[in-house]
């Protein structure tokens, strides 16, 4: 099969196609033929070693498919399903071996590419709006992307919850699409003060929560935003990796609670998973949650999709159709 391995940590170039052997699935493991695989930022930490994987690897952390086969006691799927998966390594390739236990099926009413499109940006945006801080009516929220592929999803479940949304945009057609999915202001912090366009949208008080996956380059501003006893959440490094603090640092920025989440600790059992990638397919199958898909790249496209996805290029979702 055709996948692309990172044989050294780098740039966009060291994501090479190269013919590898497609695998057995061992106990507890499925054998999916990928159909389309999700792009992330996550997949540009491995690549660059921000985040530590063994080369040789196949990056990609999210893909849907169909089952080819499955191993040694998997009963709950057979061959044929039709199926996606987040947060396993090794999407960018024809198929992918995946635990049965992170595997989920795809709804009738999703097809296979949207499935790839939601699975890991979309619970990404459930877990951090229902559960790490769970917004409602009378919140108002600051959330950083707002039209990439996280963000979009991020301020249509914060409108979903009743809350309130800032957007923060890098320009003026980003500002457009994330108005255009329901923010109701966007501050473009390239050209407006984070700070202080924050605070005069909430008449000096400050938001109740910051999802702030930009990192480095917004933190400080970020924390600036927040009322007295707000949360932070720094969920991203798009910028950079946020560098140490002092825990002081919240006290006099007002009581602060700071939180630094990550998608797998928030479906760690079957029921959490099952419970997001539900609500994020039927809502997908209703169209209350919108995806758009910046692009579909081939295999050997994935150095551009990178280039385009950490050189600030896009909007939505970023796909490699197998
Ligand atoms: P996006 O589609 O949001 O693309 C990244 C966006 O970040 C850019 O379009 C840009 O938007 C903004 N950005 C700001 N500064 C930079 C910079 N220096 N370089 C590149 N981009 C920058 O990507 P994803 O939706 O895939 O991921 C968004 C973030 O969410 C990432 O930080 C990712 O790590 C994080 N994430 C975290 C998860 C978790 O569980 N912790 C899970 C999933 C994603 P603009 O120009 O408008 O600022």
């Amino acid at each position: 099969m055709k996948a692309i391995l990172v044989r050294q940590c780098g740039g966009p170039e060291q994501l090479i196609v190269e013919d590898v052997p497609v695998s057995k699935p061992g106990p507890g493991q499925v054998l999916i033929r990928n159909a389309s695989s999700g792009v992330n930022f996550i997949d540009i930490y491995f690549r660059t070693g921000l985040y530590k994987a063994d080369p040789p690897f196949t990056p990609g952390m999210e893909a849907a498919g169909t089952v080819e086969a499955v191993g040694p006691q998997v009963s709950d799927f057979a061959p044929g399903d039709r199926v996606a998966y987040a947060m396993t390594r090794g999407s960018y390739a024809e198929y992918s071996i995946v635990p049965a236990a992170t595997t989920v099926k795809v709804p009738d009413g999703v097809d296979l590419a949207a499935a790839a499109a939601a699975m890991l940006q979309g619970m990404t945006a459930h877990y951090l709006s229902h559960s790490t801080f769970p917004l409602q009516k009378g919140h108002t929220a600051l959330i950083h992307a707002a039209a990439g592929g996280t963000g979009a999803l991020l301020v249509q479940m914060a409108k979903m919850l009743g809350a309130r949304v800032i957007g923060a945009a890098g320009n003026r057609q980003k500002a457009d699409r994330a108005r255009a999915v329901g923010a109701d202001e966007v501050i473009i912090y390239t050209e407006q003060d984070l700070e202080t366009e924050a605070r005069r949208l909430t008449a000096a008080t400050g938001v109740d929560v910051v999802y702030d996956s930009v990192g480095a380059a917004t933190f400080e501003k970020s924390l600036g935003c927040l009322r007295p006893r707000g949360m932070m959440v720094t969920f991203g490094n798009a910028s950079g990796a946020v560098p140490p603090i002092l825990p002081l640092i919240l006290s006099t920025r007002g009581s602060l609670f700071l939180t630094r989440p990550t998608l797998a600790n928030y479906t760690s059992t079957r029921e959490e998973l099952l419970w997001r990638a539900g609500d994020v397919f039927r809502w997908v199958s209703s169209g209350a949650l919108k995806l758009h898909i910046h692009k579909t790249y081939s295999l050997e496209e994935a150095p551009q999709a990178h280039r385009d996805l950490e050189g600030r290029a896009t909007t939505g979702k970023l796909l490699i159709g197998l």
